[in-house]
């Protein structure tokens, strides 16, 4: 059985910075990928936000470089993800999805989180063929074709700007009569000629033979005007948030109502278990912003050094 002083779980910028934090304090980290290695990032373009990169740095490639610094100072990482944990007692025992299970003293969860759909039968049964949840991933698909965007967000805006670079026209399903994105990125989506967003409208379900050919809308739900319409599109996006990658932990980490992680100190990563830390998105409902979940990746990785010292 493998065995290490510090294993994390999860390989977006929280995992990460964990793993070379962790490294660097000579814990010889493992760190286990998930499902999706480089996490959400890797399905953004260009990231401007992130300090150190004057220019910008693509999200595939931010992740690349974080990745590399972890494997230069020492980290074993490891591709697949957790399907179980057993966290009563020290060492605790990781189990991952090819049967394997790790001995882990301190245990670091940066699961991240994964988009939400709206929970539509339509949304699974076109899964592939023209619903997505990722439109730098899928974009491509949609050059000169008519796609919509669900949600108000930065994302829903970042989304339909992106793809009304591609697109020949964007539509923006927004079920509130205001956007919730930033004033900067609002500006962006209302001024590009290429979008239309529908304020007050709600998606119903999709139709067409072997792929989406429309969607069907409702316009001011529960209003005395209320309609419903069709429009013909291409390709059908979500961009209406995200749920958190904490269920395999749920029976020994405290949640909130939507599954976030709740932390048990103003650490902001410890856990009601001694030992176990939690970082980044997973345990993030506000901000939920790469170099938060760098500096919190590195909070965690800190605690955990400070608790195996300790013991
Ligand atoms: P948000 O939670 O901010 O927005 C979700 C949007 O989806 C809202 O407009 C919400 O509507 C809508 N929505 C949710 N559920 C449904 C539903 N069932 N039907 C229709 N619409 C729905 O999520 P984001 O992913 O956009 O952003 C999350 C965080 O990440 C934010 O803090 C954001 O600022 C940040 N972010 C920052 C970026 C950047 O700085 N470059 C880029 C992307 C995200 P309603 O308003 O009615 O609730």
């Amino acid at each position: 059985m493998d065995k290490t002083k510090c294993l994390i779980v999860g390989s977006g910028p929280a995992g990460y910075t964990a793993a070379i934090y962790a490294s660097r304090a000579n814990l010889s980290p493992v760190l286990i990928e998930g499902m999706q290695p480089g996490g959400q990032l890797t399905q953004t373009t260009v990231i401007e936000n992130f300090p150190g990169f004057p220019q910008g740095i693509t999200g595939p490639e931010l992740m690349d470089n974080m990745r590399q610094q972890a494997v230069n100072v020492g980290a074993d990482i490891r591709s697949g993800s957790v399907t179980d944990v057993d966290f009563e007692s020290v060492p605790y025992r990781v189990t991952i999805d090819d049967g394997s299970v790790i001995e882990a003293e301190t245990v670091i969860v940066a699961t991240g989180a994964a988009a939400k759909y709206l929970g539509l039968p339509d949304e699974i049964k076109y899964q592939g063929m023209g619903v997505s949840a990722c439109a730098t991933c899928d974009g491509f698909f949609y050059r000169k074709k008519v796609v919509a965007v669900v949600g108000g967000g930065d994302t829903a805006c970042e989304e339909a700007n992106y793809l009304a670079s591609l697109a020949a026209k964007v539509y923006l399903i927004v079920r509130k009569p205001f956007l919730r994105a930033s004033k900067a990125m609002q500006d962006r989506t209302l001024n590009n000629p290429k979008i239309e967003v529908l304020f007050e409208h709600n998606a119903e379900g999709l139709y067409g033979e072997g792929g989406v050919e429309g969607v069907h809308l409702v316009s001011r739900l529960g209003q005395p005007d209320e309609k419903h319409y069709d429009v013909a599109i291409d390709g059908f996006f979500l961009a209406i948030g995200h749920k958190p990658n904490s269920d395999v932990f749920k029976k020994y980490l405290k949640t909130d109502d939507t599954g976030y992680f709740v932390p048990a100190d103003n650490s902001g990563v410890k856990t009601v278990v001694p030992g176990v830390f939690v970082a980044g998105d997973v345990a993030d409902p506000h901000y939920r912003q790469a170099i938060n979940a760098a500096a919190s990746g590195c909070r965690a990785a800190m605690e955990a050094e400070k608790f195996l010292s300790h013991k």
